[in-house]
């Protein structure tokens, strides 16, 4: 919605919320009024943030508010705003995205996590896939959480114990392996289409999931 449709409604309620404020008199009361009109304009602040940040610049201390700083600061809130809401919708557009192209993912089932048996003492290592978008999309969202703490995932090459590892005879091995329950003729040509390829080959094909999962989506 256009802001001229709005902002007459919006100042008067602004207004009402800094009653206590000391507003200027005569041109300087038009010239602020005027200047929260243009920047709102010219920053394609929606209505609901407008209203919003108002909001929240009352929870600030009146002290710190003078007629000087009072537009700047407003600004400053609605901008921050403005940028985290497009960075969740950004996020849930990728998300749902991922969810669609991922679905019935050979190895994760499009869950994006994956769970391999070590060789060596049989435990469960949960990952994250490295074979669908979704995989790729919650490494990515879980960088710096525990999650993310926790999960290696199958792309990244720093789990060196993932990697294929050259046998010497010229085959590769990975100290893991897929799940018993988990293997059918599917995922054993997945195996062999993926896991089995060399690093670099197999690093060509993440690189492919990656810019579908990515491409366009950057702000
Ligand atoms: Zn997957």
């Amino acid at each position: 919605m256009n802001a001229e449709e709005w902002f007459d409604d919006f100042y008067r309620t602004h207004l009402r919320r800094f009653s206590g404020f000391n507003w200027p008199a005569g041109e300087g009361f038009v010239e602020l009024s005027e200047s929260f009109r243009w920047h709102i304009e010219d920053k394609s602040i929606p209505k609901d943030i407008a209203f919003e940040a108002s909001l929240r610049l009352m929870g600030e201390p009146v002290k710190n508010i003078s007629f000087g700083n009072m537009l700047p600061r407003f600004l400053e809130i609605a901008t921050e705003m403005k940028t985290r809401r497009s960075e969740t919708n950004q996020a849930n557009a990728t998300l749902q995205y991922a969810a669609t192209v991922s679905k019935g993912c050979l190895d994760c089932g499009g869950s994006g996590m994956t769970d391999r048996v070590s060789h060596k003492d049989g435990h469960l290592q949960r990952f994250f896939c490295n074979l669908c978008a979704m995989g790729v999309y919650l490494a990515q969202a879980n960088r710096n959480t525990k999650l993310g703490e926790n999960t290696p995932d199958l792309s990244d090459d720093a789990n060196a114990r993932l990697r294929m590892r050259e046998c010497g005879d010229g085959r590769f091995d990975s100290p893991f392996k897929h799940q018993a329950k988990d293997w059918d003729a599917e995922r054993d040509a997945l195996r062999t289409a993926l896991y089995e390829l060399p690093p670099e080959a197999a690093a060509k094909k993440i690189a492919l999931i990656k810019k579908g999962l990515f491409a366009g989506t950057s702000a």
